[in-house]
């Protein structure tokens, strides 16, 4: 069903938009068995299993089809809640063109193990690299590109001192960058930012100016979930350190990182995929692991039975999975905090021009940054503009599952008119994604609760997940998978 509703803006009641139904998660699919109190569904344990396997993964983001492809000479069965692989990294098309639903971009690895396992996956690094200005700045009306780098800084409209400042900041940023190359750093430099917000460490411990904070908001709201009064300096400034790097390097595929997840899913062996299944209970024997699986084809339980489980799913899930199975407790896994988001993918856009692949947007608070796909084409060529809308952290949960769709695309309208005049008269069709539960909130104090302290492995039981060391994002959610898969491995051998 397409709801038809006014286009909002200055030229309002010109053309009719097309507003899809919510699309992204499916809440009640999993809501209804972790919530049966308020629900109703009580499902009990059929014997026997339905399927016996050796390896069990647990949900099909990247770190599950991660753990599944690395153990494709291995008997692996993958159970996907969603109708579709991928989790947060999931393409949509628009007149056959690709665009992402979710995550867009990554890192060009550096390193040569890395750089091997993408061409294992058949992925051109080369022809994915994003071509410069990769990150641009929209401040008080007006773009500014390279925004991380002193060319587009020493444009931005701020005090000398907030320039000298942010500078500061980058070539700082970029020398770390080039002595760290581990996901969690561990000295204690690193222990001592993550007590305080990006803002605390940018304007008390370091007394810049209080212009650099609202600049790096956006980037803190998009990738970590929360602004920059929010979230740790340790993430934060982990995050930015391959922004401002002189090296580092971005990449991007037209349908986004969902190209990631089809080619570990192409090597682990489609047909080992389930979706529609979600994993509503598990039980730990001596023997093997038994997986309470709810088939929402067939509407009815069964059973599977692994002798390795690996739990790609995030922790608030796995919470209530492992609840009363021995050595682990709810309590472990307290501190995560996940952030809500919606995305909007503005289809069939005219003439809308993006500086850089990346555009954030200070000051605006229905939406942080935007991409467009194709992002250079020929006029005429059908565009989409793929709007980031992470949703206030945290508390927003509730409210968005209440929220109307005409409501939000009409709040996420209004909002690019201030910047495209026109942009809502021009476009045919606004799909919008919901992500309930999006990506672990790195808050202060976080890394430092869990680093160290959650079990990665019990048992028969490996955890994966990009939330594992709290730092979300792709390469954390393949290596987590990666890692699993090796455990997974070594049990399978003893
Ligand atoms: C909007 C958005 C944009 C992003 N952009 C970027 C980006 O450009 N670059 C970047 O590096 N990172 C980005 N990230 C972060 C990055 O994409 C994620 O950290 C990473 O992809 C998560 O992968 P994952 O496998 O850890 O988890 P998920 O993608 O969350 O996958 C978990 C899977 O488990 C399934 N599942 C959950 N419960 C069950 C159950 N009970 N039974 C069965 N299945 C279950 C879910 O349906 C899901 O498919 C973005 C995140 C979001 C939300």
């Amino acid at each position: 069903m397409i709801n038809h509703i006014k286009a909002s803006g200055p030229n309002q009641g010109a053309k009719m938009l097309n507003i899809k139904p919510w699309s992204g998660d499916n809440p009640s699919a999993c809501h209804r068995h972790f919530y049966p109190a308020d629900r109703g569904l009580h499902v009990s344990w059929p014997e026997p299993p339905q399927i016996i396997t050796q390896v069990a993964v647990v949900g099909a983001g990247l770190s599950g089809l991660s753990a599944a492809y690395q153990l494709r000479d291995q008997e692996v069965v993958i159970l996907e809640a969603d109708a579709r692989p991928g989790g947060v990294c999931k393409s949509g098309e628009f007149r056959g063109r690709p665009y992402p639903e979710g995550a867009a971009y990554f890192l060009y690895p550096m390193d040569r193990h890395w750089q091997n396992f993408y061409q294992e996956l058949g992925l051109d690094l080369e022809a994915a690299l994003i071509p410069e200005p990769v990150s641009c700045l929209y401040y008080r009306g007006q773009w500014y590109p390279e925004c991380f780098h002193a060319a587009g800084i020493r444009q931005l409209p701020i005090s000398p001192q907030g320039k000298d400042d942010f500078l500061r900041l980058t070539q700082q940023l970029a020398a770390w960058e080039r002595e760290t190359d581990d996901f969690a750093p561990a000295n204690l430099e690193w222990q001592r930012l993550d007590r305080v917000s990006l803002k605390h460490y940018l304007e008390v411990v370091q007394g810049h100016s209080s212009e650099l904070a609202p600049l790096l908001d956006p980037y803190c709201r998009s990738c970590l979930g929360g602004g920059a009064a929010q979230v740790s300096a340790w993430a934060a400034l982990y995050f930015l350190m391959s922004e401002c790097s002189g090296e580092a390097r971005s990449c991007a595929f037209p349908e986004g990182d969902a190209r990631l997840a089809a080619a570990l899913l192409a090597g682990a062996g489609p047909a080992r995929l389930r979706t529609h299944q979600v994993v509503v209970g598990l039980a730990e024997q001596p023997e093997n692991v038994r997986l309470l699986v709810w088939d929402q084809h067939q509407q009815q339980p069964y059973v599977v039975q692994a002798e390795q489980v690996i739990l790609a799913v995030a922790k608030f899930a796995v919470r209530r999975l492992l609840s009363g199975v021995a050595g682990w407790s709810a309590e472990m896994f307290q501190p995560f905090q996940y952030s809500t988001y919606v995305v909007a993918a503005v289809c069939g856009v005219e003439g809308i021009k993006t500086p850089g692949f990346e555009n954030w947007i200070v000051g605006q608070t229905a939406f942080s940054d935007v991409v467009l796909q194709p992002w250079r084409s020929a006029p005429g060529a059908p565009q989409v503009l793929i709007v980031y809308a992470p949703q206030p952290f945290p508390g927003q949960r509730q409210a968005l599952l209440q929220e109307s769709v005409q409501i939000k695309a009409a709040e996420i309208l209004t909002g690019l008119e201030k910047i495209w005049p026109g942009i809502s008269r021009g476009a045919e069709e606004i799909r919008l994604y919901r992500y309930g539960h999006a990506q672990v909130v790195p808050y202060p104090g976080f890394l430092s609760r869990i680093r160290g302290r959650i079990p990665w492995r019990q048992g028969r039981i490996i955890l994966a997940h990009s939330d594992l060391e709290g730092l979300p994002c792709v390469e954390m959610a393949m290596l987590s998978g990666y890692r699993a898969a090796n455990w997974a491995r070594q049990a399978l051998r003893e």
